[in-house]
């Protein structure tokens, strides 16, 4: 007797102990973690086009690559009372290289880029707010659109920003020399101190060699373009915390919008595709300035 009610209270105990295990699933749910049971069906996706695929005529394709690389900064230059360079039937430089800004947008959208823009009307931002536009990120770069006054038609060239002065950081230059102090520049810049006047100085490196890349692919699409990129201070670079390049077309003299447009759609797909070389779609972001290890 003792013994079958004692088998009565293990099956009492079985039997509550199966049901609290079948309520568990439900808690565990609540708390987001799922049970293969109670796993939803996944949703139907649709058969992925190849990465490769031509790029639709829709701009918003719905299978646009995941993005985890550098947030695209445009700044299409000039904008409000500076008109920039002027052809001779009325077509001037800011309205032309927005247009390019636009272009040049679309085309890194279709791959996936998260793209800002510093302006897009026509405003006349400062070299500073054009800068805190791509500062206000961790990993950008940093893309200017010029169309130059004169110069060999159907042409283009890149520029990363020269310093006049060798070295200058925000503390005392050290007497060790120049080595110290590039170092130091660059730590004071991973710290967040490098004033807004020294902000690209440690991303020359980076600057210089993406500037490389794409004058390399552009001399090659504009015949006539110099093989290299040049050094010179453009003064929407400078303060730019992140690899900064400027491209510049020409030019405006002689120029008809039909022949603006083809080159700029030319030249877009160029810098999204140099860029794309240099930092594929899916990359890490990069830690910032060059002394942080470069590939
Ligand atoms: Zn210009």
């Amino acid at each position: 007797m003792l013994f079958a009610v004692r088998r009565l209270l293990f099956i009492i105990l079985i039997l509550a102990a199966s049901g609290l295990l079948s309520a568990a699933p439900a808690i565990a749910w609540q708390e987001g973690s799922q049970t293969p049971e109670q796993v939803p069906a996944p949703p139907q996706t649709p058969p992925t086009p190849p990465q490769q695929a031509p790029p639709a005529q829709n701009p918003a394709p719905p299978a646009a690559p995941v993005h985890t690389g550098p947030v695209i900064v445009i700044n299409p230059a000039h904008g409000g009372t500076d008109e920039g360079a002027r052809t001779d039937n009325g077509l001037v430089e800011k309205n032309v290289v927005l247009i390019f800004a636009r272009m040049l947008r679309s085309e890194f959208e279709r791959q996936g880029f998260r793209v800002v823009m510093t302006r897009n009307d026509d405003s006349n931002p400062s070299y500073e707010d054009r800068a805190a536009v791509a500062n206000a990120y961790r990993d950008a770069i940093f893309i200017s659109l010029h169309i130059s006054s004169t110069g060999q038609t159907g042409t283009a060239r890149t520029y990363s920003y020269q310093f006049s002065n060798p070295v200058v950081t925000v503390t005392a230059a050290p007497a060790a020399g120049a080595e110290n102090a590039a170092r130091e520049s660059a730590v004071a810049a991973s710290k967040g101190l490098v004033t807004w006047e020294e902000a690209q100085r440690p991303y020359m490196v980076s600057s210089h060699r993406l500037a490389d890349v794409l004058q390399s692919a552009l001399a090659q699409k504009f015949a006539g373009s110099p093989p290299t990129a040049t050094r010179f201070a453009v003064r929407e670079l400078r303060s730019v915390a992140a690899p900064a390049i400027a491209v510049e077309v020409s030019s405006m003299s002689g120029a008809d919008s039909n022949s603006l447009l083809a080159m700029g759609a030319s030249m877009t797909g160029t810098v999204e595709r140099s860029i794309q070389a240099l930092r594929p779609v899916g990359s890490q972001p990069a830690s910032a300035p060059d002394t942080a290890g470069t590939k």
